[in-house]
């Protein structure tokens, strides 16, 4: 089987040997020495400064998205959300049901994030901006310099969910002027499904997480800050994947954060160039490089989707809504290499062949 897909990805084999060992106890000393050091590799690589904090919580990215909101933000609050596709809705959703006042920003099909559309919302009584850094539903990367800017001069506190964009495009949690990033093991990490992180930095800890009354026992991150300070979670971490996370940490720092960048953006920028073989393109707004978005002319897509799978495993990212039928996305985070998309363009073309061109 070979997955294009943006999560779960196609694993590197260092991670593959990590997932075959014995997951062992975790209440030890050893393990809270594994949490100590992750910890702090994490906070590198993610550029968020050494007094921040990250709650490891073993659940999906949306729990920690709605975590996320549940301890940073309150009733009293009016917050700011980009609706870019699917993601962005479940930001405003989230908000809805924990009667948090909102407003959103929701971009036609294709329409760019510009700060003149940002600047509609100057002075409007804002307090935080929610945002999907990569919309990964549509694989627009929105321009994170007007929107720290945006956040600056309306002094609002900065949500980023990177879960599609971190290792995969260019990110610095500090640089960017984000207070919380939101991060999920099964896409940039290219790990197993089911560990996701919050980092908050330390004026959003002061100011939100300490004096919130969160209204849940598993998600109330006070209690997740204090059980790290002795290198542990409150209730069982997804033990596994956090030794598939020290060891992908490892992978990469060895490797350089910008050599696995680059490896990341060559692939993306080789099978956008191919895309005309298959008679394709990509959408005019901004892409990330962790996902290309491929437009077919005719309503092919489902049946592309359905022959790969079928007939050559091979897993793509189906699009929902309207688009089903013209767009597929292809993911380029994982073991991937240029040959590996060759192939794919090959069986691509094979299909659209037995359909008649
Ligand atoms: C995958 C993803 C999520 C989380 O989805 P889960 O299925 O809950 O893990 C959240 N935001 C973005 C941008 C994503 O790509």
């Amino acid at each position: 089987m070979k997955l294009f897909t943006i999560g779960p990805v196609q694993m590197y084999e260092n991670t593959l040997r990590e997932k075959s060992k014995q997951v062992p106890y975790f209440r030890t000393k050893e393990f809270s020495e594994l949490m100590y050091k992750t910890d702090r590799q994490l906070k590198k690589i993610i550029g968020a400064k050494e007094s921040s904090e990250a709650i490891y919580l073993t659940s999906s990215g949306t729990a920690a998205m709605e975590a996320a909101v549940m301890n940073i933000f309150t009733e009293k609050d009016k917050v700011l959300v980009v609706v870019g596709g699917t993601f962005g809705r479940r930001f405003s959703e989230i908000c809805s049901i924990h009667n948090i006042e909102h407003e959103d920003i929701i971009l036609a099909n294709g329409e760019v994030l510009t700060s003149e559309l940002l600047k509609e919302y100057d002075n409007k009584g804002f307090t935080g901006f929610l945002v999907n850094l990569d919309e990964t539903s549509t694989g627009q990367l929105y321009d994170i310099n007007i929107i720290r800017e945006f956040c600056r001069r309306n002094k609002l506190y900065l949500v980023i969910d990177a879960i599609t964009t971190f290792l995969c495009d260019e990110f610095h949690m500090d640089k960017f002027g984000a207070d919380a990033v939101i991060i999920s093991s099964q896409k940039g990490l290219c790990l197993s499904p089911g560990l996701s992180i919050v980092v908050l930095n330390e004026r959003l800890v002061q100011d939100r997480i300490c004096n919130n009354a969160v209204k849940s026992m598993y998600f109330d991150f006070k209690d997740y800050i204090r059980n790290m300070k002795n290198g542990q979670t409150p209730f069982t971490p997804a033990v596994g994947i956090i030794y598939e996370l020290a060891d992908m940490l490892d992978y990469i720092e060895e490797k350089g954060l910008e050599t696995h960048l680059s490896e990341i953006r060559e692939r993306a920028d080789y099978f956008r160039s191919q895309l005309k073989k298959i008679g394709a393109g990509v959408p005019a707004y901004p892409l990330s490089n962790a996902i290309t978005p491929v437009i077919f002319e005719k309503p092919v897509a489902k049946i592309i989707f359905e022959e790969l799978k079928n007939n050559f495993d091979i897993m793509v990212n189906p699009t929902g809504g309207n688009l089903e039928q013209y767009q597929l996305r292809v993911s380029h985070i994982g073991n991937l290499t240029l040959h590996d998309y060759d192939d794919l363009i090959d069986k691509i073309l094979s299909v659209l062949n037995k359909l008649g061109g």
